[in-house]
């Protein structure tokens, strides 16, 4: 990727990124590599939430007996519209935490060039159908651009020095683990906790798409469902030498840091910051 002189660069950065690098030194090295803004993926992910809550809801109080698969993994989604095309319906037609951020920063940032880096390979198809995001980097070609333009792990200059711009949040940090969507969701009102499956892993999953019936897989109503064991933290574009579990527990402990220290200082992304804004969509 070049970094054209005149044009501006916003990185949106996905939330297993502290499963890879050191918070906040990231941050900096993005700034010096070229970034003019750089945000996490968490406030997408709140909308993403927000509107999971209403669109399933609604259908509730329709009464529709369905059993609803969560949608934030091209991976997935892209291989039950081939391989099971009769459970499109049970997608929930709702943005990913990047397609919601997209379509934020589109409205509110226009004329920057939108760049997504993260784990994930398949996002670059999503990015593509998108069309509000203009180019996907996985941590892998990440760093070798760190090295091409020879940006240290520390970086000393102040002028790098302030951590993410606005459109913060922090309980969604937790997104990137497996189940982070569901304990996320806020979804006492509208499921139990054991009518909520969480599960990753194509072979598994195969024998779930397998087992549904009218549009119902037994008692669940909820699948919280993945193509990376372990969630997005073990993606294909991850490098570092760690355990699913290490890069789990980073994750937690950023949330906790973030809850603890982060929470207050105005960057918050609110939901009038997304307002007129439809995070609904068709698959
Ligand atoms: S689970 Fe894997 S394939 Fe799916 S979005 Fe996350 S990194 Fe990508």
């Amino acid at each position: 990727m070049e970094f054209k002189s005149g044009q501006k660069y916003l990185c949106l950065l996905a939330p297993s990124f502290v499963a890879e690098f050191e918070y906040p030194e990231i941050v900096y090295r993005l700034r010096a590599l070229g970034f003019d803004k750089v945000m996490e993926i968490t406030f997408g992910a709140k909308m993403t939430n927000l509107t999971y809550y209403s669109v399933i809801k609604d259908s509730i109080e329709k009464g529709e007996k369905k059993t609803w698969i969560a949608s934030p993994c091209p991976t997935l989604v892209n291989y039950i519209k081939v391989k099971y095309p009769e459970l499109i319906p049970n997608l929930v037609p709702v943005h990913s935490p990047l397609g919601c951020m997209g379509l934020i920063c589109r409205k509110l940032y226009p004329g920057y060039k939108i760049v997504f880096v993260g784990p994930c390979v398949t996002k670059k198809i999503e990015a593509k159908e998108l069309g509000t995001i203009d180019e996907v980097l996985t941590y892998k070609e990440l760093v070798e651009l760190f090295e091409l333009k020879k940006i240290p792990q520390k970086i000393e200059d102040s002028k790098y020095c302030v951590s993410f711009d606005k459109f913060y949040n922090d309980y969604t940090k937790i997104y990137p683990i497996s189940g982070g969507l569901s304990q996320t969701l806020n979804y006492k009102n509208l499921f139990k906790k054991n009518e909520i499956l969480v599960m990753e892993g194509l072979n598994d999953l195969m024998k779930v798409f397998e087992g549904f019936k009218d549009g119902v897989y037994k008692k669940y109503k909820f699948l919280d469902v993945l193509n990376c064991k372990g969630g997005c933290i073990n993606g294909p574009g991850m490098i570092a030498d760690r355990s699913v579990n290490e890069r789990r527990k980073r994750v937690l402990k950023y949330r906790d840091f973030a809850q603890r220290y982060e929470k207050d200082l105005g960057r918050s992304g609110k939901k009038m910051d997304a307002e007129g804004i439809s995070f609904e969509r068709k698959f």
